[in-house]
């Protein structure tokens, strides 16, 4: 049991950030350092994925009263640029989920021109910051079957393998997509390749305990809402 009432976990969901630019995947770094404010000042606790998977794994209790985990999806170089120098001067803990058949190439999967991150830049993160699995291909796991997505998921396990940087065995689903009426399939695969966690689009906050971790719904922070939109879905999650 939690030892606080109403005890939830909101995991925060970014792709890019710019100086200038925002989009409904690039957040500019104003907007990321205001939230960040924001959360500090509301008394949010960040959490790393570390403390979220011994919760999951070792039944620790989370001790933040309003935790909160922040991930990055696909490891774009403006990660490098802008997020990799945060991370450095506050120390705060980020999960960012890769592709890994696309590292030091770019977001060809959505037929965009984004670079991601090479293993070198990516070995240049800062400590607090880990890796998680984001499929190898950046494939939708809804088209696969069972064996596809198994050996989908292995090869980009495999892909980590003697790489120089901070791994923790979590999975964003791509697109947030999995197969919805295999959940069961899905989560004994995820069970057999040693993942502890795996994180959706829901726009939901998520109840402590984690009862579903392989279902963990995460907030879509956008970059062309405006800062109420941010504080109205920390508060609250989904608005309907
Ligand atoms: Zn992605």
């Amino acid at each position: 049991m939690s030892i606080f009432k109403f005890h939830r976990i909101r995991v925060l969901m970014y792709h890019k950030l710019s100086y200038a630019e925002s989009d409904g995947l690039t957040v500019t770094i104003n907007q990321f350092e205001s939230q960040m404010q924001y959360l500090q000042t509301n008394g949010y606790d960040i959490i790393s994925m570390q403390e979220l998977i011994n919760h999951i794994t070792l039944k620790d209790e989370i001790l933040a009263k309003k935790p909160v985990l922040i991930t990055f999806d696909d490891g774009y170089v403006n990660n490098l640029t802008y997020l990799f120098p945060y991370i450095e001067k506050h120390k705060c803990p980020v999960t960012v989920f890769l592709p890994t058949a696309y590292i030091g190439k770019c977001n060809s999967w959505d037929e965009g021109k984004s670079d991601i991150m090479s293993w070198e830049q990516l070995s240049s993160a800062p400590k607090e910051i880990s890796f998680g699995l984001h499929s190898h291909k950046h494939v939708s796991l809804e088209q696969l079957d069972d064996a596809q997505i198994k050996a989908e998921l292995e090869q980009n396990m495999q892909s980590f393998e003697g790489k120089d940087i901070n791994f923790v065995p979590t999975l964003a689903y791509p697109f947030g997509k999995f197969p919805k009426k295999r959940k069961k399939q899905l989560a004994s695969i995820l069970l057999e390749l040693g993942i502890k966690a795996a994180f959706r689009i829901g726009n939901r906050h998520n109840p402590i305990p984690i009862n579903a971790p392989f279902f963990i719904q995460r907030l879509d922070i956008r970059g062309d809402r405006d800062f109420n939109d941010f504080t109205k879905k920390i508060k609250w999650g989904k608005l309907f």
